[in-house]
């Protein structure tokens, strides 16, 4: 088997989110377990949601956890540097990059120029608001010739890219936490790939990233999981190998709802401050959602990297508890 290649990706919109430093550690002890490699991939193509100084923020937050990756996107000296052979690891500047495969997926026939206006995408919600359908885009677009698209182009109208999804096939993929997901295409909408801005929407980017950096496993929230059928289909329109997906269970607060700045601390940085021990914190942090084989309450990151498989993560959200946080770190 090839190495094993995982990355964290997350969007510079904040701060590092527990939720999120459970994620890159779940990443980290998988590279590590299977003597692979674990990349940090920063994923800021959405413009409007980018936060100042994030980067950094989120880079100082995984070195301070000692949750520290082998390749990608590095503070030195104060400045933002990047390791690896896969790079550039800043999706922002692989925007040359998207294109070349956008218009790849245009002559094959996988994606097509979409020039429908906001006004009309909300005529039609609207209008399937109405009727109780599923909500969409109608494919109004679909038949355009790609000739008549460049004239119109050309001609200086705004335009995205979306993909072209056959009518009625099912796409099966395997996650390695909640086994074989298969989903028809009715369900699904041709989703924008290349924005009116010319930045890659998330979708595109994240399949042409992980192909590229020879990503073997997607390791990431649940909430990507509705996207995951997308991905799938992408990654056989290019006619590359998809990689394994692997869904974490969401990291909830103790009324089992979604971890939210309402409820108290959620950022990494809040810990630091309030002086957690970045031990006490990745020791709890592991039994969120994961469950050892014996009864063992205290490890180091060397026993967690030693013992960690996705079989003993579990389907259901794992619950952030405060006070077991305090008690865990009180041990350190
Ligand atoms: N950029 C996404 C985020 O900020 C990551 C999604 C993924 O890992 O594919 O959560």
């Amino acid at each position: 088997m090839s190495e094993v290649r995982v990355r964290f990706a997350p969007s510079p919109t904040g701060y590092l989110h527990i939720g999120g430093l459970r994620t890159a550690l779940y990443d980290y002890l998988f590279a590590k377990n299977k003597g692979g490699k674990y990349i940090l991939r920063i994923e800021d193509t959405d413009r409007t949601r980018y936060v100042d100084d994030s980067i950094e923020n989120l880079i100082k937050s995984l070195e301070w956890s000692g949750v520290v990756h082998d390749e990608g996107v590095f503070i030195e000296n104060g400045e933002i540097v990047q390791k690896g052979e896969y790079g550039p690891y800043i999706q922002s500047e692989r925007l040359d990059i998207y294109k070349k495969y956008i218009d790849d997926l245009i002559e094959k026939g996988h994606a097509y120029y979409c020039f429908c206006n906001k006004e009309r995408l909300d005529k039609i919600r609207e209008e399937q608001k109405e009727k109780g359908l599923m909500l969409g885009y109608d494919g109004y677009c679909r038949n355009i010739s790609i000739e008549e698209a460049k004239k119109r182009i050309e001609a200086g109208e705004e335009y995205v890219v979306r993909l072209r999804l056959p009518e009625n096939r099912d796409i099966v993929f395997n996650d390695l936490i909640r086994g074989e997901i298969s989903i028809n295409t009715s369900d699904l909408d041709d989703q924008v790939l290349l924005k009116s801005d010319g930045f890659p929407t998330y979708h595109l980017a994240v399949v042409v990233d992980d192909h590229l950096m020879k990503i073997t496993h997607v390791v990431r929230g649940e909430e990507w999981l509705p996207s995951a059928p997308k991905h799938a289909y992408l990654f056989e329109a290019f006619g590359w190998e998809a990689p394994e997906f692997v869904h974490l269970p969401t990291v909830l607060n103790k009324e089992k709802k979604k971890l939210s700045k309402r409820h108290g601390d959620v950022a990494v940085e809040d810990f630091r401050a309030k002086g957690y021990l970045p031990e006490g914190l990745i020791n709890y942090l592991a039994l969120v959602g994961w469950s050892p084989e014996n009864n063992q309450e205290f490890f180091t990151m060397e026993e967690l990297e030693k013992e960690f498989s996705f079989d003993r993560v579990s389907k259901t959200g794992g619950v952030f508890d405060k006070d077991k946080l305090d008690w865990v770190n009180g041990h350190y």
